[in-house]
């Protein structure tokens, strides 16, 4: 039978700076959802990258003394290996300076422009440049940029103009009809109320004040304004092209979930719906507008001085307590908090407790009363079923829960299983049976029990904590990835090992107060 395809996309980051943990944030939760999806079976195609055009990069490479190609190429290869630390299966990492995406861009651009969807206008507003956006005067905040709050300043300039408003009616129906489309639903009204409905202005998609962009094609003064260089990467990079697309476009597009930061949200739902169908392409399936992750809750952001990095994260806790925190505490639609303290007290309670003392534990005892070796020897009792179901119930909680993403519910599920064995434990008492001669077979019943918990649990761990995962199996020393309890597997060869080592608190705050390492911000 042939995989049901599934196509996940990151936004891509843009390659004016390292991209602080608020940011990569958005590729840790990505990489469990395409996980969680080749887990269930899915033919899965994950893409993420860099987008790497825009005044400010030609700025920030001029500041350097440096060609902005060789400014991207620097900052791209930090953001792979910021990915790559976190363990995140892409399949293909884009980048926006390829040739072979701006051949494709110009394509698009002279197609929409032989349709009649661009034109040629004169484009006035105010304009924040450290964001690279004009707005209107109601949409400042104090008469500042609403993103930024810097400064704006009065600008006109010659551009090419996309025909948004030639879209609006399609839009509305469209969305009004596709619930699923935006998500969370709260984000959906936002766009039909506060930017749809009051109508569409035509967007600029060209700019002739600086160079670093993709040639229009048409017009040697202008070059391809940010959206559609940036959005177009989705089509281009699976072999989109108005001449004739490949087949591995036809196989993945549309795609099934663009993921991305609930401040982009706009561009997504509103200007990337109007450019396929210009380009008489469907529309993706669902589009995702993550909440935030904030520190103290504060927004990240280099402007403001509190900048914290995945790679020192990983350095000071490891890349699966990382993992496991950014994807448990930020909730499906409020913004997340991190602060060393709530990771410190996460890794130590969840991932040092309930997990790695369930999993050594029970090792362990299986090592002390039965040499290692442990099968089911079928002596049930009334608190096995409770357990039992607790694992066989694991899958499906996971799945409601994964299938509305809501990332940090379906990991609580598998905590939950984890926090019932331990319970099991208490309930069970096995260092008491272990005295008695003739409970041995239910000892050995109690701890395949917890075997099989353990095994199950692991099994659905692997999308958010896969290296711990991987662990685990090595330590259980089995091969075995089904999802339910099994009556007869065979453990045997086990060696248990510290998962998570347990935090001290007030040494480690001390740690990251002494500067170990230069880029931390103080929380
Ligand atoms: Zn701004």
């Amino acid at each position: 039978m042939e995989k049901e395809k599934y196509y996940i996309s990151t936004a891509i980051a843009y390659t004016s700076s390292k991209p602080h943990i608020g940011n990569t944030y958005e590729v840790i939760l990505a990489d469990a959802i395409a996980r969680y999806k080749r887990l269930k079976g899915f033919d899965v195609y994950f893409q993420t990258g860099t987008d790497e055009h825009g005044e400010k990069i030609e700025l920030k490479a001029k500041e350097a003394g440096i060609e902005p190609k060789k400014y991207v190429d620097n900052v791209a290869n930090t953001i792979k290996d910021i990915w790559d630390i976190m363990n995140t299966s892409y399949d293909r990492f884009v980048r926006t300076t390829d040739p072979k995406h701006e051949k494709i861009v110009q394509k698009i651009f002279k197609k929409m422009y032989d349709k009649g969807d661009i034109y040629k206008g004169e484009y006035k507003g105010l304009y924040c440049t450290p964001c690279e956006s004009f707005w209107t005067e109601s949409q400042l905040v104090d008469g500042k940029c609403p993103d930024c709050g810097r400064d704006v300043e009065e600008k006109a300039e010659e551009a090419y103009f996309f025909k948004l408003s030639k879209y609006q009616d399609k839009l509305v129906e469209y969305i009004e009809s596709h619930p699923e489309f935006i998500q969370p639903e709260s984000r959906k009204n936002e766009m039909l109320n506060n930017f749809i409905k009051p109508g569409l202005q035509d967007l600029c998609v060209s700019r002739s004040t600086f160079s670093w962009g993709i040639p229009t094609g048409i017009d040697p003064k202008h070059v391809v304004y940010v959206w559609l260089d940036a959005l177009t990467n989705y089509i281009t990079f699976i072999g989109y092209d108005p001449d004739g697309s490949s087949d591995e476009f036809k196989k993945w597009w549309p795609a099934d979930l663009h993921l991305i930061g609930k401040d982009i949200i706009r561009f997504h739902t509103i200007y990337w719906p109007c450019f396929l169908w210009s380009l008489d392409l469907e529309l993706p399936k669902q589009v995702f507008g993550h909440p935030w992750l904030l520190t103290n809750n504060d927004k990240i952001g280099k402007s403001r001085g509190n900048a914290i990095y995945a790679d020192d994260l990983v350095k000071l806790f490891g890349v699966d307590a990382v993992r496991y925190y950014v994807l448990h505490e930020i909730p499906f639609a409020n913004d997340g908090n991190l602060t060393y303290e709530l990771l410190i007290e996460r890794t130590n309670t969840d991932l040092a407790n309930t997990l790695g003392n369930l999993v050594n534990r029970t090792i362990s005892m299986a090592n002390k009363y039965f040499d290692g070796v442990v099968i089911n020897k079928g002596v049930k009792e009334d608190v096995d079923s409770d357990l039992i179901s607790y694992i066989n119930n694991l899958d499906k909680k996971v799945e409601e829960k994964m299938d509305k993403l809501e990332i940090g519910f379906a990991l609580d599920e598998i905590f939950n299983v984890l926090r019932r064995s331990n319970k099991y434990i208490d309930e069970t008492t096995p260092w008491v049976l272990a005295k008695e001669e003739d409970k041995q077979d239910r000892l050995e019943t109690v701890l395949y029990n917890l075997l099989e918990s353990i095994r199950v649990c692991a099994c659905l761990l692997y999308p958010f904590l896969p290296g711990t995962s991987d662990e685990i199996f090595k330590q259980i020393n089995i091969s075995d990835k089904d999802l339910v309890y099994k009556e007869n597997n065979e453990y045997k060869d086990m060696k248990p090992e510290v998962l998570f080592q347990r935090i001290d608190k007030d040494k480690k705050l001390e740690e990251i107060n002494n500067n170990w390492f230069t880029n931390v911000y103080m929380l």
